[in-house]
């Protein structure tokens, strides 16, 4: 493993990348860091609900895959959140209080439930903003005009430039390359015909197989029209991590931000990770309440990092019903979760959270903005 020479993750700093965007969200992060220092006040609801609808079993199958490893108890039968509870959760995260949802599926895709057609239409119409994150293969035209019209970001985890390193990432015949990339451009196609205002990307995790093709992807992800290419390392063990040549990495992440304009990005994500794409975690963490996450199983998590977390588990909505979630939130259930997930923090297999957490420390305790002297 060579070491990178300093590099950029973006050109424009506003993009949805960016952990910044979670100033916007100071009241949020006060409110927790209050409740779990006193352990006494209001917590307010969370920004973001995780809404997996699919569980157990994927139509790919990514060695990869991050979910696998959180997984502990991985039964291989797939689980889908039901139509008659997917048709309340809309209304209720309005209700709540909640702004946006990232629908996706855990060791499975939200595609395979039939349902999410309706969900994004409904989601949309309770003015709960939408991301989208799918492996993009099984897309009809439904599902594409949905997407289009009704999410705010969408993103197809892709992982490769070319049909035959796709092939060995994914676990699935090649030609599901071009079906993918193609269901990608449609959608791309629909939101610029409709000038809508969307955020369209092509996923790509660092992978000792696929780094030398960041290029090829990048060409393409923006030759179909998408917004952003977003690559960022994955969840790898020590030993997968050295095969990746991370000098060669950084140089074909600067080629490829080559082709920036104004409505095209590379974006290499790294300030959630190590110069040598390993995971930082905070020293503590206050950020679990800025999102909630619910598995298909209807079990509800406070991180979204830790799904199956052995102690994690808050309630489960499918069981108690969605109430009860409102109920455990801000709890003395919750805030001992809370205490336990502190406790264990090295066992987060990566922090999402990690750009948020440094950004509030900053600006609320470190203060080396002098933030008050506008
Ligand atoms: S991954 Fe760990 S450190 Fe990061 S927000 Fe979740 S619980 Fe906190």
């Amino acid at each position: 493993m060579t070491k990178n020479k300093e590099s950029r993750e973006w050109s424009d700093e506003f993009n949805p990348f960016n952990s910044y965007k979670g100033l916007r969200w100071g009241d949020n992060f006060e409110s927790s860091k209050l409740w779990i220092d006193s352990g006494s006040s209001e917590l307010l609801p969370p920004v973001v609900v995780n809404l997996d609808i699919a569980g157990g079993v994927c139509n790919f199958n990514c060695p990869h895959c991050h979910h696998a490893y959180m997984v502990q108890d991985f039964s291989k039968k797939l689980k889908l959140v039901p139509k008659e509870m997917l048709s309340q959760i809309p209304r209720f995260l309005h209700e709540w209080g909640v702004k946006a949802s990232c629908v996706v599926g855990t060791t499975s895709d939200a595609t395979l439930n039939p349902y999410l057609p309706e969900l994004l239409k409904e989601m949309h119409n309770w003015n709960v903003d939408l991301g989208l994150v799918s492996n993009g293969y099984k897309f009809n035209e439904r599902l594409i005009n949905h997407t289009a019209f009704y999410t705010k970001f969408v993103g197809f985890s892709i992982d490769a430039g070319t049909q035959r390193t796709f092939s060995k990432v994914k676990g699935v015949d090649g030609k599901k390359f071009k079906t993918v990339i193609k269901n990608l451009e449609s959608i791309a196609k629909v939101i610029d015909k409709n000038n809508l205002r969307k955020d369209v990307s092509y996923k790509y995790l660092i992978l000792p197989e696929n780094y030398n093709e960041i290029f090829e992807a990048t060409k393409i992800a923006k030759d179909i029209g998408c917004n952003y290419i977003q690559i960022r390392p994955a969840h790898l063990s020590e030993e997968e991590r050295q095969k990746i040549d991370v000098g060669k990495t950084e140089e074909l992440i600067s080629k490829a931000q080559e082709l920036n304009d104004n409505t095209f990005q590379a974006v290499g994500v790294r300030h959630k990770f190590t110069p040598y794409f390993s995971k930082v975690l905070p020293e503590k963490c206050y950020m679990t309440p800025l999102t909630s996450t619910w598995t298909a199983d209807g079990d509800v998590w406070p991180c979204v990092d830790r799904r199956h977390y052995k102690g994690d588990r808050m309630c489960n909505y499918l069981i108690d019903g969605l109430q009860k979630v409102k109920e455990v939130w801000g709890s003395s259930k919750h805030w001992k979760i809370i205490k336990h997930v502190n406790n264990t923090l090295d066992d987060c297999i990566r922090c999402s959270n990690y750009g948020y957490n440094k950004l509030f420390r900053a600006v609320s305790e470190d203060d080396p903005m002098d933030i008050r002297l506008i």
